[in-house]
């Protein structure tokens, strides 16, 4: 039970890649309602605070220590507020959520998580792209290169790599040299296509196709060393060699159609 008692809660919102239209309805209404938002300055829109009441104190997370984002939260809400901590694209990846969370639980401050879309899916959407191509690839592995933060040793690329599923790589576009090593040495082709996505979803949207052999001299040449979306994978291929689906082939019964005969 609550030790804290008070009426103030913290909703977490995804604000989506970029575009503000790209934020759920559940998400804005959140952020319409709102007494503060803390928001993740480097990557949310800005646009999106337009959606609170005229005059609700919006903190740019960006400057923070998880400390003073904490600070705010227990002193808002002790005060009834309800605050909107706003993170990029969905909350569940790379969002730094589980330490604020694991606070809110110790202080028995009521919060809960709107889900968004996460910068794959708007880099998905534009590369016009499908990751699970029957007899492709039926596996998305979402992943990084390690960066100051570590990543397990049985996590890195060159191993994840081997299972030459559709991939999409956060965080590394600045490093691109030792993605496209690491891709190699798990097994990759050379020629395996791969897109780089910087800014999905945003006006300044850049979209670059290669494959492994070339896209490091595009990256370059592109001047991109953040806020992209790495995708790899034959999926991006266009000539295909896919199985068409089960589902929508006339022959093939399910719960929904009966199947003709051939
Ligand atoms: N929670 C976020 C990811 C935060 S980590 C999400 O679900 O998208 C930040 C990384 O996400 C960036 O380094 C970049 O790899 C990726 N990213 C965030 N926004 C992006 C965008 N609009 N286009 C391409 N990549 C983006």
């Amino acid at each position: 039970m609550s030790q804290n008692k008070t009426d103030g809660e913290v909703i977490f919102v995804g604000a989506g890649p970029g575009d503000p239209e790209l934020i759920t309805i559940k998400g804005s209404r959140a952020l319409e309602r709102a007494d503060r938002v803390i928001y993740a300055g480097s990557l949310v829109n800005p646009e999106l605070l337009k959606l609170c009441r005229p005059g609700t104190p919006c903190h740019d997370s960006a400057s923070l220590t998880l400390e003073e984002v904490l600070a705010l939260m227990l002193d808002g809400t002790k005060r009834g507020e309800t605050i909107v901590r706003l993170h990029t694209g969905d909350p569940s990846m790379y969002g730094a959520v589980k330490e604020q969370f694991d606070y809110l639980e110790e202080q028995a401050i009521p919060y809960s998580v709107i889900p968004g879309v996460s910068s794959v899916f708007a880099a998905a959407a534009a590369v016009k792209r499908e990751f699970t191509l029957p007899d492709i690839s039926q596996t998305l592995i979402l992943t990084r290169l390690a960066g100051r933060t570590p990543v397990p040793e049985r996590e890195a690329l060159a191993q994840l790599a081997r299972h030459q599923t559709s991939m999409a790589i956060f965080l590394s576009v600045q490093d691109m040299g030792a993605v496209v090593e690491a891709l190699l040495e798990g097994g990759y082709q050379a020629s395996t296509p791969i897109a780089v996505v910087a800014k999905a979803s945003w006006p300044d949207e850049e979209v670059l196709f290669g494959t492994l052999e070339t896209i490091v001299a595009k990256v370059q040449a592109a001047g991109i060393r953040k806020q992209a979306q790495i995708l790899v994978g034959d999926f991006l291929d266009p000539t295909g060699g896919y199985a068409r689906s089960k589902l929508y082939d006339p022959t093939f019964t399910h719960e929904y159609r009966q199947g003709t005969d051939r």
